[in-house]
């Protein structure tokens, strides 16, 4: 074996017991309780001292192309408007150079973070051009050692009030994007858009991942329309949308019914609760409404959800750190969910329900996998959620991509 692993928890496994792991040739090829062990030699043998073994975290929803621009942008009134207004202004100031750079800072964070498996959503239309996709698209190859890469192409500003987007979102799909984003929030058309979104994606044989509505009242609300659109289309499991914010304005019984169409539609859905409580409730002074969707009410119904970052550093939202423990933090926080059960699924909606949406087999530590793991500092999925936990390595194919060290302590000698 090339390396073994010694006593740790395993992420989808019993987390009360321990485990050995041996692996070669970048693959897993032995988990074993650790009273028994595994038999042979290894050139590497680590102890993990009973910490918690996962997959990569997976990110299904974040912005690359814009992070990192707040040097550049007002970010005053944290309006969506004026998010929308200032990066549609100083999208007209990105080169290709220019993105790489951002995105590969912002990318570099989230691999050290824990993040292996990730979706990022890319704006085209005619100011930006293919710009962002080439971006980062190359920046998927030069990557690729460390992090899967997937691009999803939108258009945020609109698609039927906007002539030349939908030719830039088929050049993108012909060369390389492989999922389809929409916005009909912004559109002049959004029925429109919705039904153009799936006849492309048709054609091109793409799931799709829309920016459906964002507000924090109940009004126009398109979730129904696009349930029956995917059940219509035949699309089910093909289907994310993103936000849906106003999903959290609706009382329990209406919100049981939205959630029972799309789990038969078979439509998942992404919450984003650092962008969702920073821009939304901006109309209010006081009792400011919280806007984030309640996602485990949804898993409830069966509905197949994720928790992601979205924005970093951008008028949009802007902080930002690439830790996907702390967005399943905050959402937890926010929506009042403190149970180990529910701070379990919390962990789950950061990987296996992520890649689930990401429609990626394979996801999980098992015999015959791809070696690739991350090492959090805690005892169990629902610690690594509450606490935060820091990830301290992760490696894929069986190399290594990142070490943090933990702090240490220099108490005064006796
Ligand atoms: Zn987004």
């Amino acid at each position: 074996m090339d390396l073994l692993l010694r006593s740790g928890r395993l992420a989808g496994h019993d987390e009360h017991a321990l485990f050995d792991i041996g692996m070669r040739d970048g693959r897993i090829v032995a988990i074993e309780p650790a009273e028994r062990g595994i038999a042979g030699s290894a050139r590497e043998v680590l102890d993990l001292d009973g910490r918690l073994l996962c997959p990569p975290l997976v990110e299904t929803h974040i912005h690359l192309d814009k992070s990192c621009i707040l040097d550049r942008c007002r970010a005053e009134e944290g309006t969506l408007a004026e998010a929308i207004a200032e990066v549609s202004a100083a999208k007209r100031g990105f080169d290709e150079a220019d993105v790489y750079q951002r995105a590969s800072r912002t990318l570099s964070r989230a691999v050290t973070q824990g993040t292996g498996l990730m979706r990022t959503h890319v704006e085209v239309d005619p100011g930006i051009g293919l710009t962002g996709f080439h971006a980062v698209r190359a920046l998927a190859r030069e990557w690729d050692w460390a992090i899967d890469l997937e691009i999803c192409v939108f258009p945020q500003e609109g698609l039927l009030n906007n002539p030349g987007t939908e030719d830039l979102l088929v050049q993108a799909l012909r060369d390389g994007a492989r999922v389809l984003g929409a916005c009909p929030y912004t559109d002049s058309d959004p029925a429109g858009q919705i039904e153009r979104i799936f006849a492309i994606a048709r054609e091109h044989d793409v799931d799709i991942d829309m920016h459906l509505d964002f507000g924090d009242t109940p009004e126009d609300m398109w979730i129904e329309h696009v349930a029956e659109a995917t059940e219509r289309h035949g699309w089910g499991g093909r289907v994310a949308v993103g936000h849906v914010t106003r999903l959290s304005t609706l009382p329990p019984e209406r919100l049981a019914r939205i959630g029972r169409a799309l789990a038969q539609a078979g439509v998942a859905v992404t919450v984003l609760p650092s962008t969702d409580l920073y821009l939304m409730g901006r109309g209010r002074t006081h009792d400011v409404v919280r806007a984030v969707t309640p996602a485990h009410r949804l898993l409830a119904q069966g509905v197949n959800c994720s928790i992601s970052t979205n924005n970093v550093l951008n008028p949009f939202t802007p902080f930002g750190d690439c830790s996907l423990t702390r967005m399943a933090n905050l959402y937890a926080n926010v929506c009042q969910v403190g149970r180990r059960d529910e701070l379990r699924a919390c962990f789950e909606m950061v990987s296996s329900r992520s890649a689930r949406l990401l429609r990626r087999d394979g996801y999980g530590i098992a015999v015959g996998q791809s070696a690739d793991l991350v090492l959090l500092d805690c005892r169990s999925t629902a610690d690594a959620v509450a606490e935060i936990a820091p990830a301290m390595w992760g490696m894929r194919r069986g190399r290594r991509t990142f070490t943090r060290p933990s702090a240490q302590l220099h108490p005064p000698a006796d």
